[in-house]
């Protein structure tokens, strides 16, 4: 239905992201992921490398396709049906890619970038810290400068992927006395330059995608590994949240699209007082619901691509759009359990895992108290800064006379 928005070349990307989620990735691969039997699932991202569906939009020469948002966002959508592990670690190269795309060297490029669009590297995002992951500029990890090295100290955790990642993508402090935007830079971090990593703890859901608290304790790291100007960290994280936002954004619809469905077929088939259940405004009204937030969801979503796409300033409009989606998928799945009643709460149908799925996309990636925070101070500059070519409104109330009893303080 939302395919007239696609250029044909898009659909045809749409329908290999399809294709590879529905033939080349085993169930099996999911089961085992999701009962930590398996830490790092490496064949996954090595596969959808070779059928060249990571870093979609990073240029030719690196190993991309050079597709717009809107293309990476139906993508996107398809690989999210394989839930919230697998499309991280394939959102992670989206991600990462970004930073070493835009703020790169060549050297780093050819070094990172085309090697993990080969599925020959593999990478995870190291920002958020046992002190916290909100706040961006507080953080403790420090880099200190030493000759032609840095000496990194400090530890990150909840990092995604950091059991299998042989890179890291680091933000670290390196001017811990300057104002916050010039604090703090991005760097590459190669594992065996002696990152450590730990499996500490089990997690609710997104099993198997190798979660872990990274430690560096003296790690020296090549000053070349710099992405972006020393101290200019903030410029590669505020473009970074671009991809983060958008593919979580992105791949909720997907996992939305199908919880609905499995819960759509069984309203169709299971049967309660002699009749099928889909014949109760109950069931039925909550499908109708949940796949209208789905498509109002998806309309975000897909006009943030397009926003993304023409080069405008997006941060409020990614936010929204990843708050948007993932309360979105919330809401639908658990009305799709709903819908199932007892069995939907058992294993014998996925929409127990996709609930468990659903409830990180609130947290990570920024939580969404953290998205309001940033809608609304970009909603104040805006407003505050808009010239006044409107109708003022405010003179239409019914009391004309009323201006003296606006009082502010
Ligand atoms: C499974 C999993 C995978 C993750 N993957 C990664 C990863 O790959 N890389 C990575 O770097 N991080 C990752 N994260 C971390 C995630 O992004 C953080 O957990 C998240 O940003 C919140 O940080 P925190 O947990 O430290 O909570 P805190 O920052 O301590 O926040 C706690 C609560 O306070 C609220 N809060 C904080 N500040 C404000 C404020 N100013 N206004 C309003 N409310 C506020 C938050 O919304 C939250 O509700 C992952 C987390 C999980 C659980």
């Amino acid at each position: 239905m939302y395919d007239f928005l696609l250029s044909d070349d898009e659909k045809a990307l749409k329908a290999e992201a399809r294709r590879f989620a529905k033939e080349d990735v085993p169930s099996s691969l999911i089961r085992s992921m999701d009962a930590d039997q398996i830490r790092y699932p490496r064949e996954f991202l090595e596969k959808a490398a070779s059928r060249k569906l990571l870093g979609l939009r990073f240029e030719r020469q690196w190993g991309g396709r050079a597709s717009k948002w809107t293309g990476e966002v139906a993508a996107l959508e398809e690989i999210g049906v394989l839930g919230s592990s697998l499309s991280c670690l394939y959102a992670l190269v989206s991600i990462i890619g970004e930073a070493v795309h835009v703020f790169g060297t060549d050297e780093q490029k050819e070094k990172y970038l085309k090697p993990t669009l080969e599925g020959k590297l593999c990478c995870a995002e190291a920002l958020t810290e046992p002190r916290g992951g909100s706040d961006f500029f507080g953080a403790t990890t420090v880099a200190r400068k030493d000759g032609d090295h840095y000496i990194l100290d400090g530890q990150k955790r909840f990092v995604v992927g950091a059991e299998g990642a042989d890179y890291f993508l680091v933000y670290a402090k390196t001017a811990p006395d300057a104002p916050p935007h010039q604090s703090i830079s991005a760097f590459l971090v190669d594992r065996d330059f002696g990152v450590e990593v730990k499996h500490v703890y089990g997690l609710l859901g997104s099993r198997g995608g190798g979660t872990g608290r990274i430690y560096f304790k003296d790690v020296r790291v090549p000053a070349r590994q710099l992405v972006g100007p020393e101290h200019g960290g903030y410029l590669v994280f505020n473009r970074m949240m671009i991809p983060e936002r958008l593919t979580t954004a992105a791949a909720c619809l997907g996992m939305a699209r199908c919880s609905l469905e499995v819960a759509a077929r069984y309203a169709n088939r299971r049967k309660a007082f002699g009749d099928l259940i889909r014949k109760y405004e109950a069931v039925s009204f909550k499908l109708a619901d949940s796949l209208t937030r789905l498509d109002a969801a998806r309309s975000l979503v897909y006009v943030t691509a397009c926003h993304v796409d023409q080069g405008m300033d997006s941060r409020r409009m990614v936010s929204e759009a990843k708050k948007t989606s993932t309360e979105m998928l919330w809401s639908v799945v658990n009305d799709c359990m709903q819908v199932m009643g007892g069995i939907g709460y058992t294993n014998v149908y996925p929409i127990e895992r996709f609930l468990r799925d659903a409830r990180l996309q609130m947290i990570w990636t920024g939580t969404n108290e953290i998205m309001s925070l940033l809608i609304q101070h970009e909603f104040f500059r805006e407003l505050l800064g808009k010239p006044a070519d409107a109708r003022n409104v405010e003179m239409d109330a019914l009391d004309e006379e009323g201006e003296e009893e606006k009082v502010y303080e």
